[in-house]
Formats: structure tokens, C-alpha cells, sequence
């Protein structure tokens, strides 16, 4: 299992810079003759610096006809709406259950500013609307052509109800955006991203053999990049998702804290694991991809859902 720095020929991506952190956030490039097809253009707040990315390619924003978004959530698809106002060539593949809130943001963005509160701005800047006619619906199963490629859908929920992977058989690559986890650098911990609303561990599971079934050669994570070795990826990736239950499970039924103290108990167990393994500076750049508050309030409301649906 080892980072590649190149994809197949035709592949390749930019990286956001963050907030100026590296590795954090990732745009995958398909290029062919019939133009470019874009894989999660990232926030608004990155777009300067995906636009700077691109031209230093060769690439003008004339060449790109397509906006693959995994997801929406606004570490993925903010910038989407910028992209596409003043450029009516360039169309929007997205899963019907996420196509309604890229063309009327009002909902996502009011549960955004529940989580992030004051920080929206400052992480994430606009998340304009894209017009419905722009806007190509994917249910999962069909195969679409992009960046002069045919490329296949499947719909992969678990880290969000309307998450969609696309994988390219010639090259075998598999663009998973957060149903794969993060995974930074050289290191092999893959973490989950469980921030709330809709985490879906049984979903996730499914999802994952969903994916595994394409039999992939390579992995590209949003957070972050391009990763071979599939099989044991998700592995370690569920291994985590259930030591992180355990452990959400064990503080939710721990009648004597309170869900503040429940939260910090997470937190730090999971830090503490995580500097353990990788170390201290790489432990807070994880954290800067997939923050562990968040993840503690996406697991908790998931375990208490199904505690209550099935007690015992
Ligand atoms: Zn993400």
C-alpha cells in the first residue's frame, strides 16, 4: 500500500491548499479530447487557487464541461455554483437526493451553519446555487461519458444519504470521495468521516463492497489523493468505524457524564490512538480533514437511533 504522486495518463488532480494546509483537500482532474470533467471542485474559499492550479496545467476553465460532485457537503461542492454561473457549457453530475440542494442551497446551508456557526465563512465563503438546467441527476448503476471517458456510477451512501462513486474501467481508478475515508501522505491510517446528519454504518458497509466490486486499482480520496491496495484500505477503514462505535457506544450508555464531557472523552480517545500511530503533527492535519467533534456528534446520533429502533 503506497501514495502514488501520478495517476494513468489522461488522470490527474490538484491539491486545494486548505486554509494553506497541505493534503487536506483534493480536486481529481479527467481530461480527453472532448474537454475536462472536474471531481469535486472543493469551497469557494480554494477557488482562486484550483483556477491558478488548472492554468498552471494548460487548462482554462473554456476546456472544463463537467462538475462531478461525490457529495455535497461544502468541503466538496461549494465552489460548484461559482463554476458554473457564468459558464453555461459546464454541467453538474450529482445523486437526485443531493441535486435538490445544489439548485436551492437554503436547507444545507442553514444545517451547515448549525455545525460550523461562525467559521462558515471564513471555511467555506459562497455555495451559490446551480441552475436546474445544468444539473445532470445520477441515481447510481448508469454509466456516464466525462473528460472523454465512460464512466460508471455507483451510489454509495454511509458518510451521506446521497454520496456517489465514479469509477473509470480503463484506468481502473475509482473516485470514492469520502466513502474511502481519509488517508494523508505516506501513512496508512484511514479514518473515518462520520460527521452528522446521516451516517449509515450498515449503508457504509454495503457501499464499501459496492466499490471493492469494481475491483480498483486505485483509491482516489478527497482527503487525500490517489492510494493502491483497495481490499485492505477498507479494512482498516471498518476496523476504525467499529472501534469508534465501541467506544461511542460505551459513552453514550456512561449515564454519569454529560454529552460535552461524552464529546471530550471521544475526542481525546481517538487523538490519542491517532498521535500514537502517526504523531502529533500528522494526528491534528488528520483532524483538519475530518474534524473528531463532528464525527463524535454523526456516530452519536447514529448509535442512538439504532439503540432506540432495537434496544438490547
Ligand atoms: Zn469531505
Amino acid at each position: 500500500m503506497a501514495q502514488m504522486t501520478t495517476l494513468a495518463a489522461g488522470l490527474d488532480y490538484v491539491d486545494l491548499n486548505f486554509l494553506g494546509y497541505p493534503q487536506i483537500i483534493a480536486t481529481a482532474i479527467i481530461q480527453g479530447a472532448p474537454g475536462i470533467a472536474l471531481i469535486d471542485p472543493g469551497p469557494s474559499t480554494t477557488l482562486p487557487h484550483l483556477g491558478g492550479a488548472l492554468d498552471r496545467k494548460g487548462i482554462t476553465w473554456k476546456d472544463v464541461r463537467h462538475v462531478l460532485l461525490t457529495h455535497i457537503h461544502l468541503d466538496h461542492a461549494g465552489a460548484t455554483g461559482s463554476i458554473v454561473r457564468d459558464r453555461p457549457w459546464i454541467e453538474v453530475f450529482v445523486h437526485e437526493r443531493g441535486a435538490p440542494h445544489m439548485i436551492d442551497p437554503t436547507k444545507l446551508l442553514a444545517s451547515a451553519s448549525r455545525l460550523y456557526g461562525a467559521d462558515m465563512d471564513r471555511l467555506w465563503g459562497d455555495f451559490l446555487p446551480v441552475p436546474a438546467d445544468r444539473v445532470r441527476v445520477l441515481k447510481g448503476g448508469e454509466r456516464i461519458a466525462a473528460g472523454g471517458r465512460e464512466l460508471d456510477v455507483a451510489y454509495t451512501p454511509g458518510h451521506a444519504s446521497h454520496h456517489v462513486s465514479y469509477f473509470d474501467a480503463s484506468s481502473r481508478v475509482a473516485f470514492v470521495g469520502d466513502t474511502a475515508g481519509i488517508r494523508r501522505g505516506a501513512g496508512t491510517y484511514v479514518m473515518p468521516p462520520t460527521p452528522p446528519p446521516d451516517i449509515d454504518l450498515e449503508a457504509w458497509r454495503l457501499s464499501a463492497e459496492c466499490i471493492l466490486a469494481w475491483d480498483p486499482d486505485t483509491l482516489f480520496l478527497t482527503h487525500f489523493g490517489p492510494f493502491h491496495g483497495a481490499r485492505l484500505h477498507f479494512q482498516e477503514l471498518m476496523e476504525h468505524l467499529d472501534a469508534w462505535s465501541a467506544t461511542v457506544r460505551r459513552l453514550i450508555s456512561d449515564e454519569t457524564l454529560t454529552d460535552e464531557q461524552r464529546q471530550d472523552a471521544f475526542v481525546e480517545d481517538v487523538m490519542l490512538d491517532l498521535r500514537r500511530k502517526i504523531g502529533e503533527q500528522e494526528a491534528e492535519l488528520y483532524g483538519r480533514a475530518g474534524r473528531l467533534d463532528y464525527s463524535w456528534q454523526g456516530l452519536a446520533r447514529y448509535w442512538r437511533k439504532r439503540l432506540t429502533a432495537k434496544p438490547g
